[in-house]
């Protein structure tokens, strides 16, 4: 990958960061997430859907929690982005079963929006027990299955190709993986950063600013900006506009969980392998590329369409699920003192302030009328409270 990108470098000039973040996490042959997609403890990096089973049951809850809360419609489409080892669905399917008598009626199908074909074997592996059907190369549904629990399953590439309908979409470290385009403020005004090749030292690639102002720079920095440095990524926000859209005409929910700022941060922009920080720049396709989401950026792409909730930290969000009460249930039903110390070890990961607790945060994209009444103001008859979106605020047992 290194050599293809040297290539291109000294074809037609420097990259710009986003370019080359695409390049060196999905690049068809040699991106990250295609071979490798290193994800869990013998990879590069640990999830928290692979660090305990309780995460993906609570966000199942919340997902069956707004269904209920929508008048539990006849059907509804489960949209995951970027499914990794497919743990987080397989965790909510197990909840989806439990509450089987609830869920009887209701048509329920699984849409993962997965790049890698690696990971998505991996997926079908862990959801169908590897019992899948693949499609000419050129459909837009490439692999169907059904969920060992007797759910429809189809992947995808694109979410364009995700059919239209009621959904929950669900992203848990998916928007930091999108490519990000990096801009420093300069004395002689805003440059953005690319990606050159280093004159000095043979084979390595080095950071460089435009000389001149580029057309993402023109479009991405707002006049308002005060940081020095700025991360923009334009991909989240087409995919936020995507999601936005089909929420206002067809209803549902999306959850969005990963690492964040709201607006404040600056340079970000980071390399994983083997569990270590790696230099971005260093071994393109080797290491995970990522960046914090700016959940502001976020909030603001969705151009009024739904409502937001959120950011709100890990810890908080999980707490207000009930994952202590879902703690002590599993404490009590396991026999073993090692299980039990891998259930309060992992739940240490997901809510101590210092690990996951705190940098990992939850946002939510919801229609319009689910948090306020549509014409509230004018009407003086008196309506029935909306019932509170789980999770963003506090529990209250009854
Ligand atoms: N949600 C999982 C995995 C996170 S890693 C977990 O929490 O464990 C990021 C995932 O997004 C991987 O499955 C990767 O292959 C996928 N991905 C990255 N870029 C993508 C893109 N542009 N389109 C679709 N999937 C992508």
């Amino acid at each position: 990958l290194l050599r293809h990108l040297l290539f291109k470098l000294r074809a037609s000039g420097p990259l710009t960061v986003a370019e080359y973040m695409r390049e060196a996490l999905t690049n068809p042959a040699q991106g990250y997430y295609t071979r490798r997609g290193g994800i869990g403890e013998s990879g590069d990096f640990v999830t928290s859907p692979e660090l305990s089973q309780v995460f993906g049951e609570l966000i199942g809850i919340w997902y069956i929690s707004e269904w209920i809360a929508a008048g539990k419609p006849k059907a509804f489409q489960l949209v995951e982005l970027g499914p990794g080892r497919g743990s987080l669905t397989d965790d909510i399917l197990r909840v989806f079963k439990q509450l089987a008598s609830l869920l009887s009626k209701c048509d329920i199908s699984i849409h993962l929006v997965e790049v890698s074909p690696r990971l998505s074997e991996i997926q079908a592996q862990m959801l169908t027990g590897g019992k899948v059907q693949s499609s000419p190369r050129d459909d837009a549904v490439y692999m169907k299955g059904i969920s060992k629990t007797g759910i429809p399953i189809s992947w995808y590439r694109d979410i364009q190709d995700v059919p239209q309908g009621y959904s929950f979409y669900l992203a848990h470290e998916f928007f930091d993986a999108l490519p990000i385009h990096k801009f420093q403020r300069t004395e002689k005004g805003w440059r953005e950063v690319l990606v050159d090749e280093d004159p000095e030292v043979p084979d390595q690639l080095r950071f460089v600013l435009a000389p001149s102002s580029t057309p993402a720079m023109q479009n991405f920095i707002q006049p308002e900006e005060m940081r020095e440095h700025v991360e923009v990524c334009p991909e989240a926000g087409v995919l936020i506009q995507r999601l936005a859209h089909r929420l206002e005409k067809d209803g549902g929910a999306a959850l969005i969980a990963d690492y964040g700022h709201d607006g404040t941060k600056t340079d970000t922009f980071r390399g994983f392998r083997n569990h270590k920080p790696h230099d971005v720049l260093k071994a393109p396709g080797m290491a995970d590329l990522t960046a914090d989401v700016d959940f502001s950026y976020l909030r603001k792409m969705t151009q009024g369409r739904t409502a937001t909730l959120g950011p709100i930290k890990q810890r908080e969000f999980l707490k207000n699920m009930g994952i202590d009460f879902r703690l002590q249930v599993l404490l009590q039903n396991s026999q073993d003192t090692a299980t039990q110390e891998q259930l309060r070890h992992s739940y240490d990961m997901l809510m101590n302030p210092k690990k996951m607790g705190d940098c990992f945060k939850f946002f939510a994209l919801l229609p319009h009328h689910r948090l306020t009444h549509p014409d509230q103001k004018d009407d003086l008859q008196p309506r029935a409270p909306l019932v509170p979106v789980a999770g963003f605020s506090e529990l209250s047992l009854k």
